[in-house]
């Protein structure tokens, strides 16, 4: 036996381990279509100062809005970032017990461990709207686009109805695979029918309520993406809701064109509202950190990396030459 067999084999298990125990399946987060076309299109709210550095940069901004996604299973504690499940927080109604909009009450109110096994993505996007006020306070280029493109990522993921409860796969309701189907499967089938209009950006006065709102919309869509799905399923005949189509070279088992059809009609342009919800916010967003920084030119920003890059590297050279 080859000598690094048992390696990739430790390799292989960690990785499968990973898959088995994490919240939310891998790909499964508002696709990376999803994700790189609502950073893309949150560019064209901006007002002219600060859509000529972001038109400049949307190459990146479009890039790295899935890098939250690539990290989550590398980075402790990144995975809870991504989504919440409201209903783990439901009162005796039956309803979302009204939730502390701030993470320092929810840490007074709730253990943090118990906390961050049920999601923390509101306030994670309150958070990452900090980093990026901060970001533009310090003129820091690459620090704003980073900042500005992750942003739109958990913005993303709040307005998806399915990263809003613990059912998040269908796993509970026998309807497996519906995460990606919302998500990936119907934007990327329908994008093109879908009709985007740039929504001028506004300064957000209460960033924690209005995230919170978009979250409770997109729980209050779960019991429609869920019972239309569970409609479907016993109306179209098992035949024909899956079919083997080719993602490059690989052969994958997914929904069928004509079922996923038929669920994107009876949703009744759900998925196209909630992108527009997620875009117009991402925008406002943007905005209202820009504005909160004192509204920085963005045309004279220095691009901090490389010099933060050369420093480190003179600094280096100093320590070697003095060893
Ligand atoms: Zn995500």
């Amino acid at each position: 036996m080859n000598k690094k067999q048992p390696l990739l084999f430790l390799f292989l298990l960690i990785i499968l381990l990973s898959f088995k125990t994490t919240h939310h399946p891998p790909s499964h987060t508002l696709g990376f279509f999803g994700h790189k076309k609502i950073n893309e299109l949150a560019i064209y709210g901006l007002p002219k100062e600060m859509f000529f550095f972001y038109k400049e940069n949307m190459d990146y901004i479009i890039e790295h809005s899935v890098d939250p996604d690539k990290r989550r299973y590398a980075v402790k504690n990144e995975a809870p970032c991504h989504y919440i499940d409201l209903d783990h927080y439901y009162n005796d109604e039956n309803k979302p017990y009204t939730m502390p909009l701030y993470w320092q009450d929810a840490i007074c109110q709730f253990d943090e461990d118990s906390l961050l096994s049920h999601g923390i993505v509101p306030w994670q996007v309150q958070k990452k709207l900090h980093q990026l006020t901060e970001a533009f306070l310090s003129r820091n280029k690459q620090r704003i686009l980073q900042t500005s493109a992750e942003l739109g990522h958990y913005i993303g993921d709040a307005h998806v109805p399915l990263h809003t409860c613990s059912n998040y796969n269908g796993q509970k309701t026998g309807q497996r695979g519906i995460h990606g189907l919302w998500e990936s499967r119907l934007p990327e089938l329908h994008f093109d029918e879908y009709r985007f209009y740039p929504q001028k950006a506004q300064y957000i006065e209460h960033p924690a309520q209005t995230i919170w709102k978009a979250v409770y919309e997109s729980h209050w869509a779960v019991d429609s993406v869920l019972s239309f799905e569970k409609k479907l399923q016993s109306t179209i005949p098992h035949s024909q809701q899956k079919t083997f189509e080719y993602r490059g070279n690989t052969e994958t088992n997914t929904y069928s064109q004509w079922y996923s059809q038929q669920y994107h009609q009876l949703l009744n342009g759900q998925v196209e509202r909630r992108m527009k919800k997620a875009i117009a916010c991402i925008t406002h967003f943007w905005y209202t950190a820009w504005i909160n920084a004192g509204q920085p030119n963005l045309q004279q920003l220095e691009d901090k990396s490389w010099r933060e890059k050369l420093t480190i590297s003179k600094t280096q050279k100093v320590r070697e030459h003095d060893q």
